[in-house]
């Protein structure tokens, strides 16, 4: 119908116009090529329109924050990643087709400019965050000859690495972690240390720890699974009795220097389970928790875990 009355128009048009209808129709045929050129051009600049839409938190972030990437995925869309230098982060399904990885920063990371590399089937976008210099406490510790000379077994550091290097795309925590331990904070997180004097590079205090008589209960910040129990009677000698736990999504947990345990490997716990006693074993001065928050294997500052929470 439409067609047939623009055909009776065109008609109209040549039975009037038809020389003049004539040189148009030469001229859109010259003009053919510039048209395919500028969609092809429109199609090239409109690409970056199909990249990734993509949030990322806290808005000032500085040295010891988890930097969490929202990305906005698609239905049925695979999982894009975020890189940083030569580091690649995985980002889990964090509801519907949003997607999220996971960025630790600590007071390794250098302060200033870092370019976040989004990248997946949607597009790729490169994302600047600027990480805020942060001032770390100072310790001086004296260490006689023997403690100085006590180091850590392949057991436990291997073992830890297997913790650390857990990537389980289930979440388990939920809302802001709970503290471990009714004990003072006695040591936070960060601190760089002089020992006998000299600067330890790439040192940091990689957890906070808590303080309380020896035997008082530790309970599990976040639910998820316990990934490792080590025994100072086997291979422990560091770290003293250790817990692992598997928040999901590449956070873990590691409480050293126990007392004694209250879960099995392979337990799920939820948040403020028992899960063992405070002591003094391995490398400890006194009864005390140490608890490492570590995201893809680096150890954040689990203040803005406890309070804010994160999503
Ligand atoms: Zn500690």
């Amino acid at each position: 119908m439409v067609f047939s009355l623009f055909s009776r128009f065109v008609s109209l048009l040549q039975a009037i116009y038809w020389p003049y209808q004539k040189f148009l129709s030469k001229r859109i045929w010259l003009l053919l090529p510039a048209i395919a050129g500028a969609i092809v051009l429109w199609s090239a600049l409109a690409i970056p329109a199909h990249a990734y839409d993509v949030q990322v938190s806290p808005a000032s972030p500085t040295q010891g924050d988890t930097l969490s990437v929202v990305v906005q995925g698609t239905e049925n869309g695979e999982a894009p990643t975020v890189t940083v230098g030569d580091t690649t982060y995985t980002a889990f399904l964090l509801s519907g087709t949003r997607y999220r990885a996971f960025v630790p920063t600590s007071p390794n990371t250098s302060p200033g400019r870092m370019t976040l590399k989004i990248s997946g089937p949607e597009g790729k976008n490169n994302i600047a965050v600027n990480i805020s210099d942060r001032r770390f406490n100072t310790q001086y510790i004296t260490l006689s000859s023997s403690r100085a000379g006590l180091e850590g077994t392949d057991e436990e550091f291997d073992r830890l690495d297997a913790l650390r290097a857990l990537r389980t795309p289930e979440r388990y925590w939920r809302g802001p972690m709970s503290k471990p331990s009714n004990g003072y904070v006695s040591s936070i997180y960060g601190n760089q240390r002089y020992y006998n004097g000299v600067f330890a590079e790439g040192y940091y205090h990689r957890g906070v720890d808590y303080a309380a008589g020896n035997g008082s209960p530790i309970y599990a910040p976040a639910a998820g699974r316990i990934a490792l129990v080590g025994r100072e009677s086997e291979g422990f000698v560091l770290n003293g009795n250790t817990i692992g736990i598997d928040h999901g999504q590449g956070v873990t947990s590691v409480m050293i220097h126990l007392s004694g345990f209250a879960v099995n490997e392979g337990d799920f716990v939820q948040q403020g389970q028992l899960i063992g006693y405070m002591g003094a074993t391995g490398f400890a001065t006194g009864p005390n928790l140490h608890w490492g928050l570590f995201v893809n294997g680096v150890s954040v500052d689990p203040v803005p875990w406890r309070y804010d929470g994160v999503e």
